[in-house]
């Protein structure tokens, strides 16, 4: 490819306009007529009039079969009335759905509605007799359930309403289908287990989305052993565009043995690594779960709650240590990170392992001192720049200004020298790369919001952030010989985008159109 501005991030050459690839690997890097020269009869030709070339960029904490699933689903956001939803609930039921199979989706906002009340079970049971039916609230804390899959999941007026959940009765005390918060589970549990064929179906949907958006490899942040089974079913039938790292979804209350009893395996049909087991010490922000040292601001006497005792936490971490896997471990609040560390510090001292590279997941509010600490143990960041824009609004309220210094606190983790390695958490946060970028360098909203950013002192400059995508993902996935650098030798891992992110006002990051996305020299999204 010619005629491009490639920014390699290889101290030797920074700059160039033209790539050579070779199969799976960069052949060369150089000027125009020098790559022109290496091509054969069979080379395929790339103009790229002028657009930007970049490593790969990488999303190092994303859910793949969530956001699939909710790909596959119906999208129900913006519809106006109970009647235009029951059309798409009938056009779907229409189709040749597997035998077994719910329709599911999500989005919808009664309050769009004439009326704005909620809806009864009668629309989705006319539109689907038989089949159940299940459509998610906007705000996924509400569900609207059909006939089928209130009798799914054995709901009558005579069931009692969950401890923080509520079953909408008529009248007569009959369930008229909506479930708020925990009554959802009653419904979601009932469903029956993915097929393997339906998990294919939602890590591919996904994979073409991720693809579309400029992403040359995710990490895959929690998956059980059926997930596992299916991604290396995608990869024998060269079905994985993306280059996926997985990691064992070590977070529940059931024991990881049985995971990491199996062996890690690195690049299986040069797409997929599993090599790390995913840990959870505490809970989110946004529900005062995150454990704190203090108080929550706006909630006096609550300092959140540990999802998993800091012991367990190392008792995991050394099954996972010994059996080859490197540890991740969710942490968002002060305390939350703060014993992570000394927790990780302990099963490193127990059980010494060349180049651990622990990594710390989210990492949203933090002290200084424990990002110094974190340094000391070779850590990684792994932090999601849109979980900054998407809390801002509230995120202060919680621990005040004090604490809010070290809020989503990038700059300083930077500057403790921990390798960052960004993502989105995906589908918590849009999953575009782009958008990530974006509010690293500005922390803005992407309607501009706030005027000079929120706590802009933590601002990245954009080098930064695309190393954040790149070689910092990369180097939490232990791939930094192969990914992260436009350069002979590498993984011919591209993203390459419509414009010049260097030369036009950071606001606009966001909005820039992706060209292409080339994982080992395949075009997976071809938009030239
Ligand atoms: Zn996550």
């Amino acid at each position: 490819m010619v005629g491009g501005a490639v920014w390699t991030f290889d101290p030797a050459r920074p700059d160039a306009t033209a790539v050579a690839i070779d199969g799976d690997r960069i052949a060369a890097v150089g000027d125009d007529a020098a790559i022109q020269a290496l091509a054969g009869p069979r080379t395929r030709r790339i103009d790229l009039d002028g657009a930007l070339v970049l490593p790969g960029l990488v999303d190092a904490h994303g859910h793949v079969r969530c956001l699939g699933e909710r790909l596959a689903g119906l999208d129900l956001r913006g519809l106006a009335s109970p009647e235009e939803i029951a059309a798409r609930v009938r056009a779907r039921a229409a189709g040749n759905l597997p035998a077994g199979a719910w329709i599911t989706g999500g989005g919808w906002d009664q309050n769009l509605w004439p009326g704005a009340a909620y809806p009864g079970h009668a629309p989705l049971t006319a539109a689907a007799p038989g089949v159940p039916v299940y459509l998610r609230r906007v705000d996924g804390h509400a569900g609207w359930a059909n006939r089928a899959a209130l009798d799914a999941a054995a709901i009558t007026r005579a069931t009692a309403d969950p401890p923080g959940g509520r079953i909408e009765r008529d009248r007569h005390g009959e369930p008229t289908g909506i479930l708020i918060d925990n009554a959802m589970s009653l419904v979601e549990t009932a469903r029956p287990r993915p097929t393997r064929a339906l998990l294919k179906e939602w890590i591919g949907v996904a994979m073409r989305r991720l693809a579309a958006v400029g992403l040359t490899g995710v990490h895959d942040a929690g998956v059980p052993p059926e997930e596992v089974a299916a991604y290396r079913e995608l990869a024998d039938e060269g079905a994985l565009p993306l280059r996926v790292y997985l990691m064992w979804d070590g977070t529940g209350p059931g024991p990881i043995e049985p995971l990491v009893a199996r062996d890690p395996f690195v690049q299986y049909r040069g797409r997929l690594t599993l090599r790390a087991v995913k840990l959870m010490v505490d809970g989110a922000m946004g529900s005062r779960g995150a454990v704190l040292f203090d108080d929550y601001l706006d909630a006096p006497g609550q300092r959140g709650l540990f999802v998993t005792d800091p012991g367990e936490i190392g008792r995991r971490a050394t099954l996972a240590l010994r059996r080859g896997y490197q540890v991740a471990v969710h942490a968002i609040g002060d305390r939350g990170v703060a014993e992570v560390v000394d927790t990780v510090a302990r099963a490193l001292a127990a059980t010494p392992v060349d180049d651990p590279r622990p990594r710390i997941e989210h990492v949203q509010c933090v002290r200084r001192e424990d990002l110094a600490r974190a340094r000391r143990l070779g850590a990684v960041a792994s932090m999601q720049p849109t979980h900054a824009t998407s809390d801002m609004r509230w995120a202060e309220e919680r621990v005040g200004s004090e604490r809010g210094r070290g809020l989503y606190a990038w700059r300083w983790a930077a500057e403790a020298g921990l390798p960052l390695a960004a993502g989105s958490d995906f589908p918590v946060d849009p999953e575009p790369p782009l958008f990530g970028l974006h509010a690293a360098v500005t922390r803005q909203d992407r309607a501009d919001s706030p005027a000079g950013g929120w706590h802009p002192e933590q601002r990245l400059a954009l080098d930064e952030a695309v190393r954040a995508y790149t070689a910092g993902a990369a180097y939490a996935a232990f791939e930094e010989k192969d990914k992260g650098r436009v350069t002979p030798g590498a993984w011919a891992d591209l993203t390459i985008l419509a414009e010049d992110l260097r030369t036009i006002p950071p606001r606009r990051i966001h909005a820039v159109a992706v060209r292409g996305t080339i994982v080992g020299g395949r075009i997976i999204h071809d938009a030239f």
